[in-house]
């Protein structure tokens, strides 16, 4: 981990009270209010028009696709969504912001009430309210270097101009920065589940400000608050929220006050510092957009948006863990995203036993593509051969020894399943006679074993049959030697 924890004397004294604010870009095809596209890395200044610029007498007309997604993230967010929500403009000069406001709303924000659910140090579970989401459209940047006179210049690129947003605000209900990379976690993955964003934090569509007060223990009133923003990872807002209460504490015990401020992390220095004062805070002079009507969400929308939700996360987890008989571990890991999670269900419905296939692949597969440091997007052994392999596993027709020895050698040649079946054949004996004679010779050569069989231990039969795979090199038919080391040890 990169920071310390906050140590526990501070803990004990004060409790921290953290709110998140959370921006995330909408993966529509166009802008929010013009046609230009809605795509990362263009060249400078290219993907624009009058309307994502600003130019005066130009006129926004909002996209019908970016609602769509906002009130599909509301709704995964348990929000209830206004039937009527107001544009209204935010008045800022920044350069990188050329019609002088950013559309965004205000006191009737689309949707407002929800919760995410997560788990709390003491192993319960605990609900985050989500005060509001609200959408708005994004500004350009302003980029401070990469050029030969950046130490004189600062460009503006408008690109961004217009990309469609919503911005999500916590209630001040987080008590721990440990809850707060939870609240983002949980955030991140129904967002994603739901495909409204790609949540890419490097390129900026998943963007949080971190809200953070302390007050000693027992005091109901909140204290005054700092906002870290510009965090580019989670664990890296985990690091700023402890180090910035540690800091806060320590002003407070020294007898200064916090201050309402807006403060940078520098990730290098795992430290906070001033970045401005909020004590001239912003007038927006917030009113109500004259160029758009307001945003009325149809209950049709609303029905429909409803039925197409997919399975969110905690929910498929559960199911997944009843069905595949699954750990919460490797619930967690088939599910990490939702296309693989759909993977992984479509291939192992095709099989004789999809929990073998769940198993096949938590055993013999994910490990090996953690031990080759491989995605696995890029696994050589697909879900259809590892449901191939599954499948002749269930019929008996290759032991578990031959598999492994199998899927050895797709991960050295980069082959799937089925071709390195095809080539390697693994060879089976099925004549009951051999079998049986290497049976024989391994109850002679374990009489111990056997007379904890016979005296009731029957878990003992297992040790036979490993026994028996060994010394037929893993070729024996597994059903037939099963049922013939029963019958032998019975008999
Ligand atoms: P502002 O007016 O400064 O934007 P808001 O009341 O809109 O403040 O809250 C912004 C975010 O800060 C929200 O996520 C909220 O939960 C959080 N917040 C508000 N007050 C506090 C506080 N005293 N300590 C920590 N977080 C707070
Ligand atoms: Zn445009
Ligand atoms: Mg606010």
């Amino acid at each position: 981990m990169a920071s310390a924890a906050i140590s526990s004397d501070v803990l004990a004294r004060y409790e921290p009270v953290i709110g998140l604010e959370v921006h995330v870009q909408l993966l529509t095809a166009t802008k929010i209010f013009c046609g230009c596209a809605n795509r990362f890395g263009a060249e400078p200044n290219t993907n624009i028009c009058p309307v994502c610029i600003g130019l005066p007498g130009a006129l926004p007309v909002l996209n019908q696709k970016a609602v769509e997604f906002a009130v599909l993230a509301s709704l995964a967010l348990n929000c209830e969504v206004r039937e009527r929500s107001v544009f209204a403009r935010k008045n800022y000069f920044y350069p990188d912001s050329p019609k002088g406001y950013q559309i965004s709303q205000f006191d009737k924000p689309l949707s407002e009430h929800g919760w995410i659910e997560v788990p709390t140090a003491d192993g319960g579970t605990k609900k985050i309210g989500i005060t509001r989401i609200h959408m708005e459209d994004d500004a350009g940047k302003s980029i401070h270097d990469g050029f030969a006179d950046s130490a004189t210049r600062t460009y503006v690129d408008l690109n961004r101009c217009g990309t469609p947003l919503i911005e999500i605000v916590s209630e001040p209900d987080i008590r721990t920065p440990e809850e707060a990379f939870e609240y983002l976690t949980r955030l991140k993955e129904i967002l994603l589940y739901t495909g409204v964003s790609d949540c890419n934090m490097e390129e900026g569509s998943l963007r949080c400000d971190a809200n953070v007060s302390v007050r000693p223990r027992g005091q109901e009133k909140f204290g005054t608050k700092a906002e870290v923003k510009n965090v580019n990872s989670f664990k890296f807002i985990r690091a700023a929220l402890e180090y910035e209460i540690e800091r806060q504490v320590e002003v407070i015990e020294s007898g200064g006050k916090v201050v309402q401020e807006t403060r940078l992390y520098n990730a290098d220095q795992g430290r906070t510092y001033s970045m401005r004062s909020k004590e001239q805070a912003h007038d927006y002079r917030y009113f109500p957009e004259p160029d758009l009507p307001p945003l009325v969400v149809s209950p049709e929308l609303l029905s429909e948006t409803k039925k197409r939700m997919p399975e969110l996360p905690e929910a498929r987890r559960a199911r997944m863990i009843a069905e595949y008989e699954l750990s919460e571990r490797d619930a967690y890991t088939l599910t990490a995203s939702r296309a693989f999670a759909d993977r992984f269900e479509t291939a192992a419905k095709t099989a004789r036993s999809p929990r073998r296939v769940a198993n096949l692949l938590l055993s013999e597969v994910t490990g090996r593509l953690k031990a080759l440091d491989l995605e696995v997007e890029n696994s050589p052994v697909s879900m259809a051969g590892i449901v191939e392999a599954a499948d002749l596993l269930e019929e008996g027709k290759i032991s578990s020894k031959q598999l492994k020895q199998l899927f050895d050698i797709c991960f050295e040649t980069s082959e799937d399943f089925g071709p390195v079946y095809e080539r390697e054949k693994p060879q089976q004996i099925t004549d009951a006679g051999a079998i049986e004679k290497m049976i024989d010779e391994v109850i002679a050569a374990n009489p111990k074993q056997v007379e904890q069989y016979r005296a009731g231990k029957k878990t003992m039969a297992g040790f036979f049959v490993g026994q028996v795979m060994r010394v037929s090199k893993g070729q024996a038919n597994p059903g037939l030697l099963n049922e013939l080391v029963t019958k032998k040890l019975e008999g």
